[in-house]
C-alpha cells in the first residue's frame, strides 16, 4: 500500500502537470472544490466513458438519463434526502471547529501531534457538543423572489432523477424488468470535513445505475424457483430466475470486473458487505468496494439492493403509480387454482411476517402480483468519478531510479495508467526540428493520430526529456519520426513500462491502439 507522503506526490504532480487545481486559487481557494486542468479533465472524461461503454452501450437492458442538477423540491421529500441526509455533527466549545460526530477518531489521528485527552476536541482538546444532524444539501432559490417557497436544492446524488424519470424511460423504451437506466453528472454535498484531496468534496461527479428486477416473489410465480446465492449460479449471464440476491452479486461481480479493466489490480480492493446494523432500513445488502488509498482504506463505489423503496416512495408522494405490468407474470398467475394462490399468499405473508413486515401487506401485494402488477425493486451500484480517478493516479504513481549509461543517477515519475485511462494516449515528435521533409513527415503522422485519438505533439528538447515529460502523465506510446521514416515508412515507438523501442508502419501502430483502446 502507498504511504501518506504519495499522496502528497500525487497531488503536487497533478499541481504541476495540469490534472488538478484547487477551485478559484487566486482568490485563495475555496474548500472542498476542484478544477480538472486540461489533462485532468481528458482522463476524467475517459473514466466516464468506459463506464458508459461498459454500463450502457455494451448492454441491451441498461438505457442512459441526463437530468437537471435542480429538481422539484418534493423529490427530496419523498427521497428521504430532506429529512435525514444528515451526518451528526459536534462542534468544539472552545475552539468552535465543527466535524461530523463519525469522523472524529480519523480527524485524531491526522492531528495526533495536537492531539489532547481522549473524547475532547482533537484539535484543542476542548469540551465537545453533543452531535447535532447537520443537512448536507444546498440550498438555492429558483426564480427571482427569495422566499421559503421558492427554495430548491442541488441534486445531492444522480440517483433519485433516474426514479423521478422511471415512467417516462420505461413507457417509451420497449423495454421490460429486468432493465437499468443509467446516469452520471454532478452531485453536491455540503461535506462538513473536506479532505484528503479530492476523496470528499462539495462537488464531485458520480455514476449511477438503477437496474430494476421484478421481487422475488414475482420470479417464483412465474418460474416455480428463484435462484440465490446458495444455488451457486454462474455469474456471467443473468438468467431470468435469479432473485434479487444473486442479481447483487452479479452487479457486484460487474463493477469489480470494470475497475480492473479500468486498471486499478485485484488485490487492491476489497468488497466491505455493511452488516445488518449497518444497513438503511429498506436495504437487504449493501457492499461497499474499499481501496487502499495512501490516507486508508476507503469507500471507493457502492453497490446496494434497495428492495423497493424508492419507486414506493416516489408513487406515495406523487400520487402516480409505478407499477409495471408484467405479462408473463399475470399468464403463470392464471394457472393457478383458488388454493394454490390462497397457499402462496399465506406463505408470502409469513415470510414477510418474519422480517418484520406487515402481513396485511403482503397480501395486498400478492393480489397485485396476480394482477400482473408490481414496483420494481432495484440493484443499484453507485460510484464517484473523481473518487475513482483518485486511486488511478494512486495507483499509477511511481518514481523509479534509473542509472544511465555514464552511471548518473535519474530519478523517473512515471503513471502507469492503462491506455484506456491515459489522458493522452501516443504523443509524436519529430527527431529533428530544422529538416523540413522529417518534420513534415511528423506533422502528418500527428495530424492523422490526432483526428483518431489523444495525440501530442512535442518538438522541444532532446528526445530523452520528451519521454520523460510523457511519462510523467502516463502517455503509453511515443512516436519518433527520422530520416528512416522518410525512406521506409516506419518510425519508432517507444512503450512507457518496458521502455522498449520497436519500429512500426503507422498502419501496425494503428492497429495496435485500436486494440488497446477497446474496453
Ligand atoms: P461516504 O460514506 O464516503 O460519505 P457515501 O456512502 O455517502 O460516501 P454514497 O452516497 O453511497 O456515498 O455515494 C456513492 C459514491 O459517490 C461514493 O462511493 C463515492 O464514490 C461518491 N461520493 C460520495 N460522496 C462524495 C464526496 N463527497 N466526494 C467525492 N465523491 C463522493
Amino acid at each position: 500500500m502507498a504511504n501518506t507522503s504519495s499522496l502528497d506526490a500525487v497531488s503536487s504532480l497533478c499541481k504541476r502537470r495540469g490534472f488538478i487545481f484547487h477551485s478559484s486559487e487566486i482568490y485563495g481557494g475555496i474548500n472542498g472544490f476542484w478544477d480538472y486542468g486540461p489533462l485532468g479533465c481528458e482522463m476524467k472524461r475517459n473514466i466516464k466513458g468506459a463506464w458508459w461503454q461498459s454500463m450502457v452501450r455494451d448492454r441491451e437492458d441498461v438505457l442512459g438519463l441526463d437530468a437537471t442538477i435542480i429538481m422539484h423540491p418534493a423529490i427530496w421529500k419523498a427521497s428521504g434526502h430532506l429529512d435525514t441526509f444528515s451526518d451528526p455533527m459536534c462542534t468544539c466549545k472552545e475552539c468552535k471547529k465543527l466535524m461530523r460526530a463519525d469522523q472524529i477518531e480519523d480527524i485524531r489521528a491526522e492531528v495526533a501531534a495536537k492531539a489532547a485527552a481522549n473524547g475532547g476536541c482533537p484539535y484543542c482538546g476542548g469540551e465537545l457538543t453533543e452531535p447535532r444532524p447537520f443537512n448536507l444539501m444546498f440550498k438555492t432559490v429558483v426564480g427571482p423572489v427569495d422566499d421559503p417557497s421558492n427554495v430548491a436544492y442541488l441534486r445531492p446524488e444522480t440517483a433519485q432523477a433516474i426514479f423521478a424519470q422511471f415512467l417516462n424511460v420505461y413507457s417509451t423504451s420497449r423495454i421490460s424488468v429486468p432493465f437499468g437506466i443509467a446516469q452520471m453528472g454532478k452531485s453536491f454535498r455540503n461535506e462538513v470535513t473536506p479532505r484528503n484531496y479530492t476523496f470528499r468534496s462539495r462537488e464531485f461527479e458520480q455514476m449511477e445505475l438503477e437496474f430494476f428486477i421484478r421481487p422475488d416473489e414475482a420470479v417464483e410465480l412465474i418460474y416455480g424457483k428463484v435462484t440465490t446465492m446458495a444455488d451457486q449460479p454462474d455469474l456471467s449471464v443473468p438468467q431470468k430466475e435469479w432473485g434479487w440476491e444473486v442479481w447483487h452479486k452479479y452487479w457486484v461481480e460487474q463493477r469489480k470486473s470494470w475497475i480492473v479493466r479500468c486498471g486499478l489490480p485485484k488485490d487492491s480492493f476489497v468488497e466491505y458487505w455493511q452488516k445488518p446494523d449497518e444497513l438503511a432500513h429498506y436495504a437487504r445488502a449493501c457492499v461497499d468496494i474499499e481501496y487502499a488509498f495512501p490516507f486508508g482504506q476507503q469507500e471507493l463505489e457502492g453497490i446496494a439492493a434497495r428492495s423497493d423503496f424508492d419507486l414506493t416512495q416516489h408513487q406515495k408522494h406523487s400520487g402516480k403509480s409505478m407499477e409495471v405490468f408484467d405479462e408473463p407474470l399475470k399468464l403463470a398467475a392464471a394457472k393457478l387454482d383458488d388454493a394454490a394462490k390462497a397457499a402462496f399468499a399465506d406463505k408470502v405473508a409469513a415470510e414477510w411476517q418474519s422480517r418484520g413486515k406487515d402481513p396485511e401487506a403482503a397480501r395486498a401485494f400478492v393480489a397485485k402480483l396476480f394482477e400482473g402488477r408490481y414496483i420494481p425493486h432495484v440493484i443499484e451500484p453507485s460510484a464517484g468519478v473523481d473518487r475513482m480517478m483518485l486511486a488511478l493516479l494512486c495507483n499509477a504513481y511511481e518514481e523509479q531510479k534509473l542509472v544511465d549509461d555514464k552511471g548518473k543517477e535519474d530519478l523517473r515519475v512515471v503513471l502507469h495508467l492503462s491506455p484506456m485511462v491515459a489522458p493522452v494516449k501516443v504523443a509524436v515528435f519529430p527527431l529533428v526540428k530544422n529538416k523540413p521533409e522529417v518534420y513534415n513527415k511528423a506533422r502528418e503522422i500527428f495530424e492523422y493520430l490526432r483526428k483518431r485519438t489523444a495525440a501530442f505533439w512535442d518538438e522541444g528538447g532532446a528526445i530523452g526529456r520528451r519521454y520523460r515529460r510523457q511519462d510523467e502523465i502516463g502517455t503509453p506510446w511515443c512516436i519518433t519520426v527520422d530520416f528512416d521514416t522518410l525512406a521506409d515508412g516506419t518510425f519508432t515507438v517507444r512503450e512507457r513500462d518496458s521502455m522498449q523501442q520497436t519500429r512500426m508502419t503507422l498502419e501496425q501502430f494503428k492497429a495496435m491502439l485500436d486494440d488497446a483502446l477497446i474496453f
